[in-house]
């Protein structure tokens, strides 16, 4: 009887190995494992994402730094096509950051009521514009530290004027659509916006970091939905192991 389930726990153990082995090698056809975040896999997702987004860009329409700064301000919790039809008249009335800074807040809270969380949207949006016209002369900074000093700008906001704007690559723009990305394709384990920055930045060369934002967001909104994400049709599906993958 020893024997036999000496036999039987073998054959188990066997055949949990080649199962494992199996997973294994899957997983490292997809690149999932045993390092995800290895060079070559990172290359190669930035290449699809090459091919499929060559022209990936950020779609709030702007006409330089300062108005980028407000439409990333109103873009919290809406969609860019909702901005982007807001800002249309708003640049017209506010031409430049004073007028913003000076605005009278009821007229303005009702002006960007369409975005959502008009209320503290109009309080980041007269904070920050009094800001850059009374510590900045009028600029938005070009770099992190002095552009996290203005109201109601945290390190996305950072990053999309930074990049966009300026050419300046200080970090990853991690919004909802990168956050769910980087998890989905492994290349991060974390779920906090910060951290997710902090593991992007050492694993994309930094002059991809503006790029890839963009391609990562396109990609997001068009692919890689939130829901359920359209496989089928993804450029990255062999190099994804992802567990809601719907192929
Ligand atoms: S294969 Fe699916 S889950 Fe993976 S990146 Fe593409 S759309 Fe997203």
């Amino acid at each position: 009887m020893a024997t036999k389930s000496k036999k039987a726990k073998n054959r188990k153990t066997t055949a949990n190995t080649s199962t494992k082995v199996r997973r294994a090698k899957t997983a490292k056809l997809r690149g999932a494992t045993p390092d995800a975040t290895n060079p070559k896999r990172v290359a190669a997702i930035l290449q699809r994402l090459d091919q499929t987004y060559p022209d990936a860009t950020c779609e709030l329409k702007h006409a330089n730094p300062f108005q980028l700064l407000i439409s990333t301000i109103l873009s919290a919790q809406c969609t860019d096509v909702r901005v982007n039809q807001v800002t249309q008249t708003l640049y017209q009335k506010y031409p430049n950051p004073q007028a913003f800074a000076y605005a009278n807040p009821s007229e303005l809270e009702q002006e960007i009521r369409p975005t959502g969380f008009f209320r503290n949207k109009t309080k980041s949006v007269m904070g920050a514009s009094k800001a850059v016209v009374e510590k900045f002369a009028g600029e938005v900074p070009r770099n992190m530290e002095e552009i996290l000093t203005l109201p109601g700008v945290a390190r996305k906001t950072g990053n999309v004027v930074l990049g966009t704007a300026y050419g300046i690559a200080a970090g990853v723009v991690v919004d909802t659509h990168v956050q769910r990305l980087s998890n989905r394709l492994e290349l991060t384990k974390n779920h906090e916006p910060k951290k997710i920055e902090q593991d992007l930045m050492k694993v994309i060369p930094q002059d991809r970091w503006i790029k890839f934002s963009h391609q990562l967001i396109w990609h997001g909104r068009r692919v890689c939905i939130a829901r359920k994400p359209r496989c089928a049709i993804c450029s990255l599906e062999s190099l994804c192991n992802a567990k809601d993958k719907t192929v």
